[in-house]
């Protein structure tokens, strides 16, 4: 290290600061031997119908069980992943392992759920995307509207035109995609327009707020006020409190997810709380059908 150029710079360097760096290099190295090592798991977060409370859906969201860490979460490891150039590998791992689990529990004879896959801007602009999309759906043999696409709006905002033409792709494979944590982007809404896009995922940071907090009520109600008017169907993120459950229905949000009704699962807990007339399998608090 050059000492003298460098002093200036050392002096902001917090030893937080420098144990962080030192840790995100070495997620680095070990990240590119977790996919051949298979420390890769997915976990399936249901989402439900507001009205009727039934789970209509479900959303795989990646684990990486780290054979000496424990844990590591993916808004810690993705980054990484995308900036090391590993996040297509990854998000093609997912969608095939999540496409497979789903004709799994078709086998199983559970409800049919729509299922979620989330994607880095990366890996969607990219041709082996779509290629993946395709060969996911042909051999497993799911209709391709039940599987949607979870794009953040970020991800579109750093895209540019390939947004459109792998939009495009999508829509005419027929798969849907939804906006993850809409709201949070700021980015212009012109891709609201776009025929592939028929879901908004309305961020838990406005969820948190309600309904107490009237600017997350005021915001809350104008997206899904935009939602209705384009004829996209709304979900909503994060959902902690029956409050929050009241207010998303009363103000016509169609779909939920969130601790309320249940966390992420693995595939076997969701097969148990779907599986017709289980005997004694444990049943999560999912909310109550509504009355009209
Ligand atoms: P996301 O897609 O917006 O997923 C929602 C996150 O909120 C998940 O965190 C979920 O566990 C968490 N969550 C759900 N309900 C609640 C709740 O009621 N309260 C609170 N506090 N949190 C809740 P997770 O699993 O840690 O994922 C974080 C993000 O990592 C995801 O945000 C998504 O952007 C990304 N991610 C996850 N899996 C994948 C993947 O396979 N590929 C890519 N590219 N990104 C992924
Ligand atoms: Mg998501
Ligand atoms: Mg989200
Ligand atoms: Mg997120």
């Amino acid at each position: 290290v050059a000492k003298t150029e460098e002093r200036n710079a050392l002096r902001f360097y917090t030893p937080k600061m420098h144990a962080d760096a030192r840790r995100r290099l070495k997620l680095a190295s070990e990240l590119r031997q977790a996919l051949l090592r298979n420390e890769f798991q997915l976990a399936y977060q249901p989402s439900i119908e507001m009205k009727s409370g039934r789970i209509v859906a479900v959303e795989a969201l990646i684990r990486w069980r780290h054979p000496e860490r424990g844990n590591v979460g993916p808004d810690e490891f993705i980054p990484i992943a995308e900036s090391l150039g590993l996040i297509r590998q990854i998000d093609q791992w997912v969608l095939a392992t999540a496409c497979r689990q789903l004709m799994q529990w078709d086998e199983a004879r559970l409800p049919p759920l729509r299922l979620a896959v989330n994607v880095s801007a990366g890996s969607f602009g990219h041709p082996d995307f779509l290629q993946g999309i395709s060969q996911a759906l042909e051999s497993t043999g799911i209709p391709p509207k039940r599987l949607l696409v979870e794009l953040t709006e970020s991800a579109i905002l750093r895209l540019g035109e390939d947004t459109q033409r792998a939009m495009q792709s999508l829509h005419k494979l027929g798969v849907a995609v939804a906006i993850d944590d809409f709201g949070t982007g700021y980015s212009s809404l012109a891709y609201l327009k776009l025929p592939a896009v028929e879901y908004l995922k309305i961020d838990r940071s406005f969820v948190t707020g309600l309904p107490g907090n009237p600017n997350d009520v005021a915001i809350t109600e104008a997206m899904v006020a935009i939602a209705r008017s384009l004829g996209l169907h709304t979900i909503a993120e994060g959902i902690e409190t029956e409050a929050q459950h009241e207010f998303l229905l009363r103000a016509g949000c169609q779909e939920g997810q969130g601790f309320l009704y249940s966390r992420p699962l693995p595939p076997d807990e969701v097969a148990r709380l779907l599986a017709p007339k289980t005997t004694g399998g444990k049943r999560l608090s999912l909310v109550p059908p509504k009355r009209a």
